[in-house]
């Protein structure tokens, strides 16, 4: 465990983890000398490319208020809601921004996946948090769950794009995260079967839920990236659901549309 403070500038408020923040002392060594935000942030929008203020983080001015805002959040009966209908019943389901290909969305989640910029994923956890919070839609929340990577995946990238999300959106809603809650079921666990039904069929099978300290009645907050089929977060919710009187949400950044 690392002290909390690089060059003197306190990062305990990240919370990042332990793998990522040896791979990011390594590169602040590289780039020391550049003004400290330059140690966490790309000093260029991510969306445009353009050089970023110095009070900007991540995406310039123009691009963050021409993010295109789903508003979902608003209305109970919206079109990330919808996907789900028949499936789960979930409390409450919305996503902050419209995915489409080539759009700002898009490049922010691109960044955060496979650019290594983990920071996409606070700074949107935490700009939908603002506003779930505001909103008052969420009601009590006990816990964040982020969608499980699969560990091979998540040693490769470094982190789990999800639990970014999840921090950025605790920070806000002053409500712990629980990765440790539900773990991607490994190959050699999965039936190996190979035909697409069986395939299809063991979607519920994908996660096993691993935490004890759940109990009846909690309210839990379901995070994904982007919904497309909404499939990810059906199973996930499908693991959570024997947990008596349990009370599901599910949240995610993007909705591809
Ligand atoms: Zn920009």
């Amino acid at each position: 465990m690392l002290n909390d403070k690089i060059f003197g500038f306190d990062i305990s408020g990240f919370q990042i983890s332990d793998n990522y923040r040896d791979m990011r002392i390594g590169q602040s060594l590289l780039e020391w000398g550049a003004s400290v935000p330059a140690l966490f942030f790309p000093r260029n929008c991510v969306v445009c490319g353009n050089s970023l203020f110095t009070r900007e983080q991540l995406i310039c001015l123009s691009c963050r208020v021409h993010l295109p805002v789903s508003g979902h959040w608003l209305e109970p009966d919206n079109k990330t809601a919808r996907v789900f209908y028949g499936r789960v019943d979930f409390y409450h389901c919305s996503s902050y921004l419209l995915y489409r290909k080539g759009n700002s969305t898009q490049k922010l989640i691109h960044a955060l996946k496979y650019k290594g910029v983990p920071e996409a994923g606070e700074f949107l956890g935490a700009a939908f948090g603002l506003v779930l919070r505001q909103s008052g839609v969420l009601g009590e929340v006990d816990g964040i769950v982020p969608v499980p990577l699969h560990p091979k995946k998540e040693r490769k990238r470094g982190y789990n794009q999800s639990v970014m999300i999840a921090r950025g959106l605790s920070a806000q809603l002053k409500v712990p995260v629980m990765d440790k809650l539900v773990v991607r079921r490994t190959h050699s666990q999965s039936q190996t079967k190979k035909d697409r039904y069986s395939r299809w069929e063991n979607a519920r099978d994908r996660f096993v839920l691993k935490g004890r300290n759940l109990r009846p009645g909690m309210h839990l907050l379901l995070v994904d990236d982007v919904i497309t089929t909404g499939s990810t977060l059906e199973a996930l919710a499908q693991t959570l659901t024997g947990v008596e009187g349990i009370k599901i949400s599910a949240v995610s950044i993007g909705f591809s549309c």
